[in-house]
């Protein structure tokens, strides 16, 4: 049996980055920059004021107390979106709002709570020392900085970043459209009640919302049946797409012929049983430079072999790095047994206490098995040699949601 690490690197090796298209800022959200963003002007882009007050030179208010204020000339008013009339000489100041430009002359300015407007005088009662409560242009960054790098994935501070420098459409990596193919003559739509023998299409439901869930775009192909040709007439469909997923017919069954069929399509197909449970046996194949995953039938083997090779083969297409879910060290709330020979995958649920890292594993783990996927939002992952993990042992997990970082209280 191939080992899963040995399976993931044949994959990725095949797999490329898709090209860059040019999409509006907003939309580049969760996707991956294909241009390094320079900034073309200054932020802030001049001295501006941090508080509504008085602009003033800070020579004139440096001694200003309660008992002791400063007396100065309010020479204009200046609110945000104006621009200076004037500038601001000895004995002088400027009633400014929060964010318009700092007058020349004046070096700082005074919040209007350490004031007192009398007529066309105001009172400082603050000492006031130069730059007080000015924003200085560039302070955030200067003309001509590298504000973002590509490669960087698009979060809201991204877009904010991207809104501030004034671009408004930007250069990113193409999200993979993939095609999810049922096979089986077992299976029915989701709108027709089984008949005895038939079930429902659950994989093509469950594998697009995990394509869509590492941000590429799924088309639900359907079923097809267990004939050559039938495989064949869906399969043509699906290698139009940038990833053709399948799931059911790749074991050693009498109508497995999913690999069979891909083979003559012109993949240069591979076949393992992969050293894993759930999710052994895997069919994987590039057709046209697209890569071609024939999955597992059983619904949480599915899941399991697409969170495992699929997931990280649609995030590098997508130009990501950071392709992999990140797993760390969790205890271990209850005993597993296993058979060694295979790295379990199994359904955990994880929470984070104020100790650490616990993980629940579930009852139920069998591959069809799918209400225990329901109350997990983790993998725990038993490693291949092992025949027993102890309660209080430390495993390593696999988060598969970001469900585990949500709270129902605010916590602080
Ligand atoms: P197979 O790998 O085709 O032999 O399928 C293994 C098991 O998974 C069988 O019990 C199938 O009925 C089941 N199965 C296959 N495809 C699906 C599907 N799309 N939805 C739900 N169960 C499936
Ligand atoms: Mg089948």
């Amino acid at each position: 049996m191939l080992p899963v690490k040995e399976a993931l690197s044949i994959i990725l090796a095949e797999v490329r980055p898709l090209e860059s298209e040019t999409v509006d800022t907003l939309s580049a959200l969760g996707r991956v920059l294909a241009e390094d963003i320079t900034a073309a002007r200054p932020n802030p882009p001049w001295d501006n004021s941090a508080m509504d007050g008085y602009a003033l030179r800070s020579e004139d208010a440096r001694q200003a107390s309660k008992d002791s204020p400063a007396a100065l000339r309010v020479i204009y008013d200046l609110p945000a979106g104006s621009t200076p009339r004037g500038p601001v000489n000895k004995g002088e100041a400027v009633r400014i709002m929060t964010g318009a430009p700092v007058p020349d002359g004046a070096d700082a300015v005074v919040m209007v709570e350490k004031t007192e407007a009398r007529g066309e005088t105001v009172l400082v009662f603050e000492a006031i020392r130069p730059g007080a409560n000015v924003r200085k242009s560039g302070e955030d960054f200067a003309s001509g900085d590298m504000v973002i790098r590509e490669g960087t994935v698009i979060r809201p501070a991204e877009v904010l970043m991207l809104a501030t420098t004034g671009k408004a459409a930007v250069c990113v990596k193409k999200r993979p459209v993939a095609a999810v193919l049922s096979t089986g003559d077992e299976l029915v739509d989701i709108e027709t009640v089984p008949s005895p023998g038939k079930i429902t299409n659950s994989n093509g439901y469950g594998l697009c919302a995990l394509v869509k869930d590492s941000g590429a775009e799924a088309v639900n192909l359907g079923i097809a049946p267990d004939t050559r040709q039938g495989l064949m007439d869906k399969l043509t469909e699906a290698v139009k797409y940038d990833c053709i997923i399948t799931s059911g017919g790749v074991s050693v069954g009498d109508y497995d012929f999913v690999k069979d069929v891909l083979k003559e399509m012109g993949s240069e197909m591979r076949f393992w049983k992969v050293a894993m449970k759930p999710g052994k046996p895997l069919a994987f194949g590039v057709i046209g430079g697209r890569p071609a995953f024939g999955l597992p039938g059983n619904p949480i083997s599915s899941m399991v072999a697409f969170e495992q090779f699929v997931r990280p083969a649609l995030l590098k297409m997508a130009g990501r790095k950071d392709i992999y879910r990140r797993t760390f060290p969790a205890i271990l709330t209850a005993p597993i047994k296993k058979k060694p020979g295979r790295v379990n995958f199994l359904r955990g649920s994880l929470t984070i206490t104020d100790e650490g890292f616990l993980v629940k594993p579930l009852e139920g783990q069998g591959s069809g098995m799918i209400s225990t996927m329901v109350q997990a939002n983790a993998f725990i992952i038993a490693p291949e040699g092992v025949s027993a993990l102890e309660e209080g042992e430390v495993v390593h997990v696999q988060p598969f949601d970001a469900t585990v970082l949500q709270a129902v209280t605010p916590g602080y």
